[in-house]
């Protein structure tokens, strides 16, 4: 039954699509007291559903949503003071709220194909119209997490009911691009 797996409560009435102009907003923590708000003044990009086990991801929630942003859209607007940074060894720098847990940026700072980007969970912005998710990354993950691996099927399968293919890694454009990179770095590949 695969209506009956749920991927996000976010995701799980549907995938409700985004605005193409959209142009960033203000995210916002799940704090009630002194809520972190952070601005992103730009518009994101590759949009997924990712089944990690780093991502945030809000309560009941199988899949995160996140999304990139260009590093120098993203600015801490009010109580940045409740930041910390979740695990200062990882390739994305993650600020979370010390109180609610919400993951607010996540900088990539290393030399990287992803250099210059941070990631940011779309679900959190105060305005609605962000691009909706277009595929699943990190699907096999889930097991790490708790999912009994006899459901991924209908874990997949709903997925591609939702249309957001899943992939065990990125997508496959994602994949390429940090092939690309580090294929230049190397010099096996000249432009
Ligand atoms: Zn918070
Ligand atoms: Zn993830």
């Amino acid at each position: 039954m695969p209506s009956q797996v749920s991927i996000h409560p976010a995701l799980d009435g549907g995938v409700k699509a985004g605005q193409a102009n959209f142009s960033g907003g203000t995210l916002v923590c799940a704090c009630t007291d002194r809520p972190v708000k952070v601005a992103i003044t730009g518009g994101i990009a590759h949009n997924h559903a990712c089944g990690c086990t780093k991502c945030w991801k809000p309560q009941g929630a199988t899949f995160s949503v996140v999304a990139v942003t260009a590093h120098e859209n993203v600015k801490v607007l009010e109580n940045g003071d409740k930041l910390a940074i979740v695990d200062p060894d990882a390739l994305i720098r993650r600020h979370a709220c010390k109180e609610c847990g919400v993951h607010m940026y996540g900088p990539v700072e290393r030399d990287h194909a992803f250099k210059g980007l941070d990631f940011i969970h779309p679900e959190r912005f105060q305005e609605s119209g962000w691009p909706e998710p277009t595929f699943a990354a990190f699907v096999s993950s889930i097991i790490e997490s708790g999912t009994p691996p006899s459901t991924m099927a209908s874990v997949r399968s709903r997925l591609k009911e939702l249309r957001l293919e899943p992939y065990d890694c990125l997508n496959p454009p994602l994949m390429d691009a940090i092939a690309t990179w580090v294929a230049k770095k190397a010099g096996t590949l000249r432009e």
